[in-house]
C-alpha cells in the first residue's frame, strides 16, 4: 500500500528546503554561522539577527533518509573512522569530506563557532571537537548532568549560566547585542509549534490511530531547522490540521489496525517507507515512540513541556535540557515509556537496539524485561543502525516482527 503524498507532507519539503537554502543564501552574505548539537536551543541564536543555526545530526538524517547515508559513511571510514562510531558522526564528517557531493542540502555552510552538548552522548563533543580541530574554529561545551531524578535547583542554575555564557560568547565574535524581545518572540513561535506538534501526536490515541510513527519521524525535521521562526508554528497547525480532518473523515494510514505497538530507539531513517508499508500490510502500526516527543520534555515524562506566557523563557529552556532519553537513569527511562504505553494504548513494543546510538541502547535489555514485567507486554529486541543501512539485516528484524505479532495474537486467544 503507497500513500499519497499530504498537504503537511509537501509543505514540508518546501519548508525544509527554504530552509536550508536561506541559510546557505544568509551565510553567503556574511551571517555568523553556529553549529549547533540538536538539544542546543535554537532559540538563542534567533536573538541575534545576524547568526543562524545548522544541526550537522539533523543533515545526517536526511542523508540517510535520501538513501545515501551509508556511502556518506564509507567516506569517513575511508579516513580513518571507525565503522562502529555513530553513523551520524560518519556521515557528517564523510560529508565534509569531498565537499558535500552527495548531500541534499548542498551540505552546511563552514561554521564560525561549534556548540555541542554532553546531555546526548560523549561522542558527540568528540565529533564536534573533530571539526574545531580540523577547521580551527571554536568550541562552546554546554555540560548538562545527568539526571537520576527531577532536575535538581543546582543543576538548573549550572545550565542557566552556560547559556548567558554562549550568550556572551556569541555577543564577543559577533559584535551584536544579544535582543531579549527578539529571542522571547522565538520562544512564543516554538511554544506554539510545541502546542500543535502535541496535538497532531495526540490523534495516535484514537483507534485506528490517526497517524504511524514514520509520519511523526518524517515530520520531526522542522524542529532542528526551523524552531523559533512563524513557518514552524504555521507547519505544525496545518499538520494537525490535516490529520484531524483525516480522523474525522475517517481516512487512517492503517485501517485494519490490528496491533499498535511502540518503538523505543531513534527513527530508521533509511527504512520509514518500507517499514511502514510491511507493517501496514500485517495490520501492524507502531503509533509512538518516545523519541519524537524527546526535544523539550521533562525527566520521565513523554510529553513535551509546554511554556506559558508568563515563564522566562531562558529558564524554560534550561529546565527542559534533560529531555526523556539519554541523559536519564532507568527509572526516567522507564516512566518516560511507560507514560507512552499508557496514554497511547499499546500492545507490543519494539526495542530498537542501534549499533551506532550505544547510549540510548545500553539500557534496552534491562528496559525489555521491566517493561514486559509491569504491563505483561510482548516486547522484541531487532538490530537496527539509525542512518547505516548497512548494518540492519531486513530478514532477521522482519523474523522478530511477525513473531511479536504472533505473540500478541497468540495473548489474545489465550
Ligand atoms: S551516538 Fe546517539 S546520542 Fe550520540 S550523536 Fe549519535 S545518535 Fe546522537
Amino acid at each position: 500500500m503507497t500513500r499519497e503524498k499530504t498537504r503537511a507532507g509537501k509543505h514540508l519539503s518546501e519548508l525544509l528546503m527554504n530552509a536550508y537554502m536561506g541559510i546557505h543564501g544568509r551565510a553567503a552574505e556574511g551571517a555568523f554561522v553556529v553549529w549547533g548539537a540538536i538539544i542546543v536551543p535554537p532559540e538563542i541564536f534567533r536573538g541575534f539577527e545576524n547568526v543562524v543555526l545548522c544541526v550537522p545530526e539533523s543533515h545526517a538524517a536526511l542523508c540517510a533518509g535520501k538513501g545515501v547515508g551509508s556511502e556518506e559513511c564509507l567516506k569517513a571510514e575511508a579516513l580513518g573512522y571507525s565503522m562502529d562510531l555513530c553513523s551520524y558522526a560518519r556521515i557528517d564528517i564523510g560529508s565534509l569530506s569531498d565537499g558535500y557531493q552527495d548531500s541534499p542540502t548542498f551540505g552546511l555552510p563552514r561554521p564560525d563557532l561549534l556548540v555541542s552538548d554532553n546531555n546526548n552522548c560523549s561522542l558527540l563533543v568528540k565529533w564536534f571537537d573533530v571539526h574545531r580541530r580540523e577547521m580551527g574554529v571554536p568550541h562552546f561545551i554546554l555540560d548538562v548532568p545527568f539526571c537520576y531524578g527531577p532536575q535538581q535547583e543546582k543543576d538548573l542554575a549550572y545550565i542557566l549560566s552556560q547559556f548567558r555564557d554562549l550568550i556572551a560568547m556569541v555577543e564577543s565574535m559577533t559584535g551584536e547585542t544579544f535582543d531579549e524581545g527578539r529571542f522571547r518572540e522565538a520562544a512564543h513561535h516554538t511554544a506554539e509549534g510545541v502546542r500543535q506538534w502535541k496535538r497532531f501526536m495526540s490523534f495516535a490515541r484514537h483507534r485506528p490511530s490517526g497517524l504511524t510513527v514514520f509520519d511523526s519521524f518524517v515530520q520531526m525535521a522542522p524542529l532542528f531547522t526551523s524552531r523559533g521562526t512563524p513557518e514552524f508554528a504555521e507547519h505544525y497547525k496545518l499538520l494537525a490540521d490535516e490529520v484531524a480532518e483525516r480522523v474525522a473523515a475517517g481516512v487512517f494510514p492503517v485501517p485494519n489496525e490490528k496491533y499498535r505497538l511502540l518503538w523505543d530507539n531513534i527513527a530508521p531513517w533509511h527504512q520509514l517507507r518500507k517499514m511502514s508499508e510491511r507493517l501496514a500490510e500485517l495490520g501492524a502500526n507502531i503509533v509512538a515512540a518516545p523519541y519524537t516527543s524527546c526535544i523539550g520534555s521533562l525527566e520521565g515524562s513523554f510529553a513535551p513541556f509546554d511554556l506559558d506566557k508568563d515563564t522566562d523563557p531562558l529558564w524554560h529552556l534550561a529546565r527542559s535540557q534533560n529531555h526523556s532519553v539519554c541523559p536519564m537513569g532507568m527509572d526516567l527511562r522507564l516512566a518516560a515509556l511507560g507514560s507512552a504505553i499508557e496514554e497511547v494504548g499499546i500492545d507490543g513494543v519494539v526495542f530498537a537496539s542501534n549499533r551506532s546510538c550505544k547510549v540510548f541502547s545500553v539500557m534496552q535489555m534491562d528496559e525489555q524485561r521491566l517493561i514486559g514485567e509491569k504491563y505483561g507486554l510482548p516486547t522484541v529486541m531487532i538490530d537496527v543502525d539509525h542512518a547505516d543501512v548497512r548494518k540492519f539485516s531486513e530478514q532477521s528484524a522482519y523474523l522478530r516482527l511477525e513473531a511479536l505479532l504472533e505473540n500478541i495474537e497468540a495473548g489474545r486467544v489465550g
